[in-house]
């Protein structure tokens, strides 16, 4: 029996048989050109357009994520620098596959020395190079499979160009050999809930239609399981799925300490799905989401039916309704149109609400009304707070309005610091964690070259997240979680050792996050959260969180 070893992504299992991705394209030939350089020059630009015209028409065809992606490949495969270096090869008088492909083994190895981020997109590279590689050869290229049954695709990574084709209906798990956490793969698997190792290094010698046992929890691949482990693997995949899709009851700690799970949602028609996923409320209904694209602010009127809509899908239940968060990651003309260098650090959150007061007080207007027409709890918090002048100026006008639970978000290290001072103002606090890790670590949230930094489990963020929990605690306020960090399983456990009184996630998250709050009293959370406060780094944290959640 051999057990393999990688990165799991979710908490899910699956068993079924190998299949390989198409191997790679042989090495070509490093031989002189008899065609000329002239001619190579020609080849090589061809198929280089051709691959980038290719990629571009699949990012349009895949849109979501993928599709800025698939976007970025295809610059790559145009790349200036990267034409400059394969010219200056066949210059040298190299054929145009071989300059192709020394050309961008070179790059590959510069991102790969980089390391982090940008390592983790040399698989990117490898794939660019043999689609191009392939159009030289005329032969097609090195694709994703499709055997016509479900299968476990073992691939060395897979590139966005790749998943975009896959059919993931017939896909059990997937198991790569290179890549990490944030790897493409990686991302795939989490948006879309598939049972998946990343950088189970020994998943290279796994062969076709082998059956095995994929464990995400554990992070293994079982390339020879008994068939009792067959069998155990089978009770567990059927009972994951016998509680998704029974109603869960309200979170709790195992020693029976409650914890609202919540969903974040961006419109009221996506309540049903939550509810049914077993939601307690919702603990960040983002306005914007409604507005996106908008070059008037809303009406009170239309404000007043989504927000009736939302609140009637959850009667007695608590709904925490965010005011509009405008700027950086979501532009609203009507707040604020003007030009920034650094969005994310300008007019944003209350900052543009503030300015345009009108507009934040018929939000105010309409979620009155919808609250006076319905019997759900509504709560309401302004986005990206940063002092506590602010945290006073919103919650005085929304008792204005009659409303009568008025809280901030805490995204900016300066609301976190003073949390004791903000709480002291505010019914409740909700800490937005990507907003938090953002200003923390000085890392855009929207560029992929920093996104390394983008990491909610980095101590720094703990450590603030821990001074908000403490000030809730002391003044015995609710501290809710809404960021990404709350739909992290383990996560999840530490950021209730740190103080969170709610967790609010996307719906899809909300039953693993349940089971594993579950298996913790508050006792082990709080020992969890205090070694994971104690490393350096990112993952230092979550290998000791893995640790300290064992014993
Ligand atoms: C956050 O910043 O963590 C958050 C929940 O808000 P958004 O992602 O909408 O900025
Ligand atoms: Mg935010």
């Amino acid at each position: 029996m051999s057990i393999l070893r990688g990165v799991g992504i979710g908490q899910g299992i699956a068993t079924g048989p190998v299949v390989r991705m198409a191997p790679a394209l042989p090495e070509p030939a490093h031989e002189t050109s008899t065609r000329g350089a002239d001619a190579e020059r020609v080849r090589a630009r061809e198929a280089m357009t051709a691959v980038a015209a290719d990629l571009q028409q699949r990012a349009d065809a895949a849109g979501g994520a993928a599709q800025d992606v698939l976007e970025a490949q295809a610059m790559i495969a145009e790349d200036p620098t990267l034409t400059d270096e394969v010219d200056a090869r066949i210059d040298e008088g190299a054929t145009a596959e071989w300059a192709v492909h020394d050309a961008f083994a070179g790059f590959r190895a510069t991102l790969e020395a980089v390391g982090g981020y940008l390592g983790e997109r040399a698989a990117d590279l490898d794939d660019i190079a043999q689609r191009v590689l392939a159009r030289l050869q005329g032969v097609a290229a090195p694709g994703v499979p499709d055997p016509g049954h479900p299968f476990v695709l073992v691939a060395r990574d897979l590139a966005p160009a790749d998943t975009a084709l896959l059919k993931l209906d017939q896909v059990l798990a997937l198991v790569t050999s290179d890549g990490g956490p944030t790897s493409h793969t990686a991302i795939l698997a989490r948006e879309k809930g598939i049972v998946a190792v990343v950088g189970a290094a020994d998943a290279a010698a796994l062969t076709d239609g082998t059956t095995v046992i994929v464990d995400a929890a554990a992070g293994t691949v079982n390339d020879s399981p008994t068939s009792e482990e067959l069998t155990a693997a089978a009770e567990r995949i059927a009972s994951r799925a016998a509680e998704d899709a029974t109603p869960a009851g309200p979170g709790a700690l195992a020693d029976g300490t409650p914890i609202s799970l919540l969903a974040n949602l961006g419109k009221p028609a996506d309540a049903a799905d939550a509810v049914a996923r077993g939601a307690e409320g919702v603990g960040l209904f983002r306005t914007e989401f409604l507005f996106l694209g908008a070059s008037q602010a809303p009406t009170i009127e239309q404000q007043r039916a989504a927000y009736v809509e939302l609140l009637s899908a959850f009667e007695g239940r608590k709904v925490v309704v965010r005011l509009l968060d405008a700027g950086a990651d979501k532009p609203l003309a009507f707040l604020n149109d003007a030009h920034e260098e650094n969005p994310a650090l300008g007019l944003r959150g209350l900052r543009a609400l503030r300015a345009s007061e009108d507009i934040l007080r018929e939000q105010l207007t309409a979620l009155a009304e919808a609250d006076a027409a319905t019997s759900a709890d509504l709560w309401v918090m302004a986005p990206m707070v940063t002092t506590v002048e602010e945290t006073a100026y919103f919650t005085s006008l929304a008792k204005e309005y009659g409303l009568k639970t008025a809280g901030v978000m805490v995204e900016v290290p300066a609301s976190a610091l003073l949390a004791d001072r903000v709480l002291a103002h505010a019914d409740f606090a909700s800490i937005g964690t990507n907003d938090l890790t953002q200003y923390t670590m000085a890392a855009d949230r929207l560029l992929g070259s920093v996104a390394g930094f983008q990491d909610p489990w980095h101590p720094a963020v703990l450590r603030l997240v821990r001074e908000v929990g403490d000030a809730g605690a002391r003044l015995g306020k609710p501290v809710g979680i809404c960021g990404e960090a709350a739909a992290d399983p383990l996560l999840a456990v530490v950021l209730v050792g740190l103080g969170a009184t709610s967790l609010s996630m996307a719906p899809s998250a909300l039953s693993d996050v349940r089971r594993s709050i579950s298996q913790h009293t508050l006792e082990d959370a709080r020992r969890i959260a205090a070694s994971v406060l104690l490393a350096d780094d990112a993952a230092g944290a979550r290998a000791a969180a893995v640790d300290a959640a064992q014993h």
